[in-house]
Parts: C-alpha cells; structure tokens; sequence
C-alpha cells in the first residue's frame, strides 16, 4: 500500500515551475497553488496581468491535491438551514454559485484543452437511518421547488440499481453534480497559466509580508518579490507556515484532516455489485462517508474517522485502517479487496461552515470552503482574479462577516471534543 494521493500518483507532476529565485515586480502575487490560487493566476495571465505564483510546497500539495474527488452541485448544508443563516436571496446565489462553478470547470477544461475524465455523474446523499429519510425527502423537495428542479427523490426500493449495499434507506439524487481526475485538472490549470505568462515558483513559502509605498514585499527562502496586490488562496494550510504573513486566517480558519483509501481497480463484476450507478455519493451521519469510482475503477472511499487536526503517515495509516472497517460495513462483499492507497488532507473550515471572500489584512483572499470547495473554487479562484483587478461584482460572498474564533491560533484544540460530539449526535439522532 501506498501512503500517497492516488491523484498525485496517476497525474503527471507539474515541471514548469521556475528554476531561479524568487524575484521581480508584479501586478499580483498569488499564495498558494491549488485551484483556488491557479484559477485567479489563469484569468489574470490571461488578461495580461503580470502574475506571479508561491508555492510553499508543489503545486497541489494542498487540499486540491488530496480530496475524494466530488464536484457536488449545490450548498452542503441542508437548504432550509442555509436560508434561515443566509436569508432566502443569498442561500439561493450560494446554491447556484455551486453550480455554476462545475460549468466554469467545463469551460475551463474545453479552453484549455485539460483531459481529466470530467463527467457529469450525479450526486447520491444517501440516508443511512430510517429516520434521516424524511428530513433528506424534504431538503430535496424544497430544493427542486426553490432552486435546483435537477434534483429527484429515490426511495430504498430504487437504490439497487444505484448502490450494491443495504445500509441505506433512500437518497436524495443531485443530477448536475461530477466528477474529474483531480491531478490531471491541477496539471492543466498550473501549464495553462504558464502559456498565458503566469510565473510560478514551488517550494516557495512566503514567510514575510511587509507593506512598501505602492504594495507589499514577499519573502521566501528562494527570495522575494515585489507586487502591487496579494492574494491569499492558501485554505487549510494557512497556518501550515507559522510566521505572521497569514496570522488573520490562522483565528478564522479551522484546520481538520480528512481521509481516503482507494482499493485495486475492481473488475467489472465488483463494480456492478459496489457502484452500479457511478456516481458520487455522500452518507447523511455527521461522522459520515463519501466514496466514488476512480478513472480505472478503484473505490475511493473518504471519511473524518477521527477528528483531528494531524494529517501524516501515522495519522493517514490509523484513520487508513477505520476506513477499510466502514467500507467492509457497506460493502462487506469487497472484505477482501487490497486497500492501494491511503491519505489525508487537511479540510478547512468557518464555524457555519460557509465560505468566505473579499479583502481583509491588506490581501485578497477566498478559502474556508469547509471540505466542499473542489467545485467552487474554479469560480472563488476567478473571482479574487476580479476582486485583484477591483471588481466586486462577481463575488457572491460579498460582505460576509467573518469574526475570529475566540482562542484559534492556527491549531484547533477543540477538535477531539467536536468529535465525541457528533459520534453522540450520529448515536442518538
Ligand atoms: C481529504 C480531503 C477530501 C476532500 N474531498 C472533497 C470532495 O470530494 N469534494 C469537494 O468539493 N471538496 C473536497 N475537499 C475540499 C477541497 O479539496 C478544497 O476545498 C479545495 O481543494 C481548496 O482549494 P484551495 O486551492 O483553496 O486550497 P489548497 O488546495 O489547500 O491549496 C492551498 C495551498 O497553499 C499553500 N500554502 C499555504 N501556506 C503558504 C505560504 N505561506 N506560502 C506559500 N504557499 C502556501 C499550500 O501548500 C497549498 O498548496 C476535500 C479536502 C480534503 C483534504
């Protein structure tokens, strides 16, 4: 087994980053290559603006690189309850934002020719109680009135042809929803940028920020650089840099692994026994799991399993091996399938779990996706590329309050008692 990314694995790495130091004047420095960062640095290389790319690591060593693989349509959270946060006039944007983001995927995948297994597979939100059913019916049905009339209701008897286990009670059904080879994408974003002038230099960490007469100065160990705005698409990994460059998202941004296993490529049999339906599917527990089939067929299975902050080989391996435990629970025919891969992530979110964007600290900045941002962040990324430029307009998060979580300083304490919680919550709910 593999304790890596089956999408860095099966993607060809990135080679054009630059080889010499960091250097130069730019209209905008971006912080953070991941589809956030590489989508603002596309739009704006493309529209001639000088654009420079830091990378403390590679490109799409963060959560871009790391995720299971899902382009859901639509908020995460129940549609009723993002109204009744939101107001009905910015839950219903938000809801289409989501949307709207897999058709800027598409375009962007047919302008730049990305070959990445894109398809438009629908999401299954799976009820794994009886009683979880009827709160998900209704979800959906306000949803297809309000919103999303690309949205249906399945009932148990409706799932075998969906799903091979029995461990669900119905699911709501999310037709506009994808999926893609994540690496292949992050590959085709981060070339496309080059063509159209973007510079981007990896294992480039910036660890200073200080204000001159017209911008901020950025240094890294490769050396630094001038430009006039900065952007901040660093997500979950803010804090992963200590230093103070990015201290405003270290008390807003709460940083939580997320893991994955893949197993061998199934053979055709296995498939239609697992995933008859192949699409993307996410359980309704709060401790709950999201899987789909890879490319070559291969059950990418995901999870919380613990809550914690730490993703690395030891953490991945524990939460690898809860993992296979959950898969065997839903599908006990694939008991003794080979687990290929194992790997986590870090998942970055806001305390309602809604994403934030706009210009805070003296940067342009979108992250706090909360483990549902592979889709919106092709539209976030092109939206700070226009809020960089000074256009407000296209932002659909625009004015959001974003407040410091009392006592976050980069690492959440907390976490393991969120945890007991939801496992209560999952228990008695
Ligand atoms: C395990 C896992 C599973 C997920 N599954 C899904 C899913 O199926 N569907 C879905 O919609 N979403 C999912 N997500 C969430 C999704 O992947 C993220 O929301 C999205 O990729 C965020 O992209 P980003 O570009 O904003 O951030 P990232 O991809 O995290 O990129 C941030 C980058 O910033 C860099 N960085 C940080 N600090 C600095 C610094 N000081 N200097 C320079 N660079 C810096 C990091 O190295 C990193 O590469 C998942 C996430 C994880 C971790």
């Amino acid at each position: 087994m593999q304790y890596q990314s089956y999408w860095h694995d099966t993607a060809p790495a990135f080679t054009g980053g630059q080889a010499g130091p960091v250097e130069g004047r730019y209209d905008v420095a971006v912080i953070g290559a991941g589809f956030t960062g590489l989508n603002a640095a596309r739009k704006l290389a493309r529209q001639g603006v000088k654009v420079a790319v830091l990378e403390a690591a590679h490109v799409g060593a963060g959560g871009s690189g790391r995720n299971g693989g899902h382009l859901n349509n639509g908020v995460a959270h129940g549609y009723a309850d993002a109204k009744a946060h939101l107001g009905a006039e910015r839950a219903q944007t938000l809801y289409r934002a989501y949307d709207r983001s897999i058709d800027m995927i598409e375009e962007v995948i047919a302008e730049e020719g990305i070959a990445c297994d894109f398809r438009r597979s629908g999401k299954l939100k799976l009820a794994s109680k009886p009683s979880h059913a009827a709160g998900l019916r209704a979800n959906q049905e306000l949803i297809a009135r309000e919103v999303d009339p690309d949205t249906d209701w399945l009932d148990r008897s409706d799932l075998p042809a969906e799903i091979g286990s029995q461990s669900f009670h119905g699911a709501a059904l999310f037709k506009k929803s994808g999926m893609m080879h994540m690496g292949k994408y992050l590959n085709g974003l981060a070339q496309a940028s080059l063509r159209h002038g973007a510079m981007i230099w990896e294992n480039a960490p910036v660890t200073a920020r200080t204000k001159t007469r017209d911008g901020w100065e950025l240094e890294t160990p490769l050396g630094r650089l001038q430009a006039t705005t900065v952007i901040a698409a660093t997500g979950a990994y803010s804090a992963q840099v200590p230093q103070a460059p990015l201290s405003y998202f270290h008390k807003r941004i709460i940083s939580m692994a997320s893991f994955l296993i893949a197993t061998r490529p199934l053979t055709e049999a296995e498939v239609a026994a697992t995933m008859p339906g192949n699409r993307t599917c996410v359980t309704s527990l709060n401790i709950g799991n999201y899987f789909r089939l890879s490319p070559d067929n291969r059950l990418i299975f995901g999870g919380r399993a613990r809550f914690s902050s730490v993703s690395d080989q030891r953490s991945d391996a524990k939460s690898g091996a809860m993992l296979r435990a959950a898969m065997q629970g839903l599908f006990p025919h694939l008991s003794g399938v080979e687990i290929d891969y194992c790997w986590g992530g870090l998942v970055g979110l806001t305390t309602d779990r809604f994403p934030r964007a706009g210009v805070a600290d003296g940067m342009v900045f979108g992250m706090g996706y909360s483990g549902h941002g592979a889709q919106l962040s092709t539209l976030l990324g092109q939206v700070l590329a226009d809020l960089a430029m000074g256009r407000t307009e296209t932002n659909p998060l625009d004015g959001m309050d974003w407040p410091a979580v009392p006592a976050l300083n980069g690492r959440p304490w907390f976490l393991p008692l969120a945890g007991m919680w939801f496992k209560l919550k999952d228990r008695i709910s």
